[in-house]
């Protein structure tokens, strides 16, 4: 692997609110209204956020 960082669609599962953070540079935040930690919606296959 290279040591590059990529964007990534993160969101909290239940609040359904999404932001773009830089992996591997950042880690996946909790949800600043519900405190849930965000997920990978990549990674998970759920819920592509934005329409492509
Ligand atoms: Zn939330």
């Amino acid at each position: 692997m290279k040591n590059k960082t990529e964007p990534v669609e993160v969101g909290c599962p239940k609040r359904k609110h999404a932001e773009i953070i830089y992996l591997p540079k950042e880690e996946v935040p909790r949800c600043p209204k519900c405190k849930t930690q965000m997920i990978n919606f990549r990674l998970t296959g759920l819920l592509p956020l934005t329409p492509s």
